[in-house]
């Protein structure tokens, strides 16, 4: 016979069908975790590069699988999109994310904004205006105390859809801010009908900005394009002091980043926050 062309060898691999075995596991378990409350959120400090202030938070999903331990997000989230559990997930989220938001208020602790990150699958499914309405009134809190986190790469794919649903939120009250920056080839014209209130320049351009020239030059374009449209400049991913100042004297306004804080649990985030506001 034939010797097998190394792709039919790889198709049939058990490693291969371990995996495909694996990932209908991982989906039949994703199914049951809501309601066995086996998700928390993390939240991660945005602080402003001037004054050193904490200015605000992301909300991030975390899923402690009874067996396999912790599942990174970038595991499950795309898992839960494809089988459209991501919807009520990522109504979860927000009711969550908002119930927080009104303890550390009532405390006397919220940041300015709290962003929570939105699902391509969630804007299209013609529900999220209504899911954060809900959120909103049930926790009691102000509009302008939630971001909403959303990828360029879907506002520039599917701009009909995506401007009437920022649109909408935006007069709902709510904080936009374009996710993963600069890998999704916005045109100024369209950034600028959108009228969100924030870029979010992704971390793959801040790892190595101080020694890859075209890096740097993604980097300083985000923060001038922001300037020009009067938007708030954040980059994630910040891991060293000197990305910090490098990003400050550009003119970003705010970092995200191991630098500061890893993403903590509620009750760690609440005493760093006290931490800000008795200094
Ligand atoms: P993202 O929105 O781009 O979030 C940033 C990711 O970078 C987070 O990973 C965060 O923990 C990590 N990170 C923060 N600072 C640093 C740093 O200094 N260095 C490095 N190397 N990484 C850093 P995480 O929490 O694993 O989340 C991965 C992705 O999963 C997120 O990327 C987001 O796309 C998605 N995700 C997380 N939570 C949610 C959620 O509630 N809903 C939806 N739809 N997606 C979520
Ligand atoms: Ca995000
Ligand atoms: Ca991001
Ligand atoms: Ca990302």
């Amino acid at each position: 016979a034939k010797a097998k062309g190394p792709g039919a060898l790889r198709f049939f691999s058990p490693e291969m069908s371990s995996r495909a075995r694996d990932r209908l596991g991982l989906e039949a378990d994703l199914r049951g975790a809501l309601e066995r409350r086996e998700f928390s959120l993390h939240y991660q400090p945005q602080v402003d590069l001037r004054s050193g202030e904490l200015i605000g938070l992301e909300a991030l999903i975390r899923w402690t699988h009874p067996v396999r331990g912790n599942v990174a997000p970038a595991a499950f989230i795309p898992l839960a999109e494809e089988c459209g559990l991501i919807v009520d997930l990522g109504d979860w989220v927000l009711k969550t994310a908002c119930h927080q938001i009104r303890r550390w208020s009532d405390a006397g602790l919220a940041p300015r904004h709290t962003a929570v990150n939105i699902s391509a699958v969630q804007l299209s499914s013609g529900r999220l205006l209504d899911s954060v309405k809900r959120a909103l009134d049930a926790a009691g809190i102000a509009p302008e105390q939630l971001e909403l986190e959303i990828t360029e790469s879907f506002v520039m794919l599917e701009r009909e859809l995506s401007f009437q649903s920022l649109a909408d939120l935006r007069a709902l009250g709510v904080r936009l801010s374009i996710d993963d920056f600069g890998t999704g080839y916005s045109s100024l014209a369209y950034l600028q009908q959108l009228k969100v209130h924030k870029l979010k320049i992704d971390m793959s351009f801040v790892r190595d900005m101080m020694n890859n020239s075209g890096n740097a030059a993604i980097v300083r374009a985000v923060i001038a394009l922001g300037q020009s449209l009067g938007l708030e400049v954040i980059a994630e991913g910040v891991e060293e002091a000197g990305q910090a100042r490098y990003l400050r004297d550009l003119g970003c306004d705010v970092m995200q980043g191991y630098l500061f804080s890893r993403p903590l649990v509620g009750e760690d985030t609440g005493a760093l926050l006290a931490d800000f506001t008795t200094r």
